[in-house]
């Protein structure tokens, strides 16, 4: 057999099981990959397992449960003021990722440009060249990940087929302004383009900022994907559940896809799911959760050289270690695991060029006792160096 020619020749292992596994290896404390190590929500749980034992274990309905779509477009009105179609405008998915990969396969045709900001979640530029599309990387302010707007209108053109937003950011914790709202806006005006927008850690804002969803912007959402994730609110990420709400036409193509691909979602998680939504507290409270830990993790991190960045939102917090060395942030991110015995994720690895900006992300969004016993670690590595 000749070996299979790539479809993404530049695609190794991503960077989250790289370092997953790599903390595992040298029983580090993971503050890399996003995922959160205190449990979930045993009501969750229990709907979970009497979902089974009452018999919703075959199929869902491939655009996802009535209920669940339903009590979606509920919480979407609570929080946005807009109620979608249950009928047409809403599907579940197995995972945010995927409704990600999903939105874009459905409109990216060969050569189509699409821009990205730099750091970038690390599936997106994958998932746009997997589709013959072509990456438009525009980097982020480098001291506060704000957008540069001049440099997007620099690049728009008959091509530009989408652009991805992403607030709150991974990795950056930025969050979009009204000011950013009505630049995309502007655009819009000018040109014919569609949007993806993650917002999988839509509750997870801090210091009472608002999240700026794009379903609050009929100029917006007209144009848009966004996609959600029920794994990053109710602690629970290995059950692989989303979903994306976008205009009956986009949504059309995206069930397209959707239905040769996983087909339908977990249907006893749907069933649970349905039921837990109606419990408001338990994602309104979110912000005020995560934002304890972001600032649990800061104030035990104070006696490192460890320097942070601001996070508003997300499971992250960017720490600079420009006071400690130069080396290359997957370099560094390697040492500190197997040295100090902690797991972080290096920026660079979010980025399409070699980048050093001596970053590395940390995720807070873990037991007090493991941010403290991770803090501990890199106290007495910097202070024994
Ligand atoms: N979204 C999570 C992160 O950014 C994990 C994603 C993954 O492991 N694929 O860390």
């Amino acid at each position: 057999m000749s070996p299979i020619i790539s479809k993404l020749p530049k695609a190794g292992t991503t960077i989250f099981t790289v370092m997953s596994s790599l903390a595992l290896q040298h029983q580090a404390v993971n503050l890399g990959q996003g995922f959160p190590d205190y449990p979930m929500d045993d009501t969750l749980i229990d709907l979970m397992a009497r979902a089974m034992r009452q018999g919703h274990n075959q199929y869902a309905h491939m655009n996802g449960t009535v209920a669940l779509r339903e009590r979606i477009a509920e919480k979407v009105f609570s929080l946005y003021k807009y109620t979608p179609s249950v009928e047409d405008e809403i599907t579940v998915t197995p995972g945010g990722t995927y409704a990600i990969y999903t939105a874009l396969t459905s409109i990216i045709l060969p050569g189509d440009e699409v821009i990205v900001f730099e750091p970038a979640y690390d599936s997106y530029i994958p998932n746009i060249e997997i589709n013959g599309g072509k990456v438009i990387p525009i980097p982020l302010n480098k001291e506060d990940f704000s957008i540069n707007w001049e440099a997007v209108k620099a690049v728009f053109n008959k091509s530009t087929k989408a652009i991805i937003l992403n607030s709150p950011h991974n990795p950056s914790g930025k969050l979009l302004t009204e000011s950013d709202i009505q630049q995309v806006t502007q655009l819009a005006r000018a040109f014919d383009f569609y949007i993806v927008s993650d917002e999988v850690y839509e509750h997870l804002v801090f210091d009472g900022q608002p999240h700026l969803s794009l379903l609050k912007f009929p100029e917006l959402r007209s144009r848009a994907f966004c996609c959600y994730s029920f794994g990053k609110v109710y602690h629970c990420t290995g059950w692989k559940m989303g979903y994306c709400i976008a205009p009956a036409t986009l949504m059309a193509e995206f069930r397209k896809v959707h239905q040769y691909n996983c087909f339908s979602t977990n249907t006893p998680a749907q069933v649970a799911l349905a039921a837990y939504l109606m419990n408001k507290e338990a994602y309104l409270g979110l912000g005020k959760y995560l934002q304890q830990k972001r600032d649990f993790l800061q104030t035990e991190l104070k006696g490192t050289p460890l320097e942070p960045l601001p996070s508003g939102g997300s499971y992250f917090q960017l720490y600079s270690y420009r006071n400690i060395s130069g080396e290359p942030e997957l370099a560094f991110a390697k040492k500190l695991v197997v040295e100090a015995g902690v797991a972080s994720i290096p920026v660079s690895a979010f980025y399409t060029k070699e980048q050093n900006n001596q970053l590395l992300r940390f995720c807070f969004a873990k037991k007090e006792e493991t941010l403290r016993e991770a803090a501990e670690r890199l106290r007495k590595y910097f202070s024994a160096g």
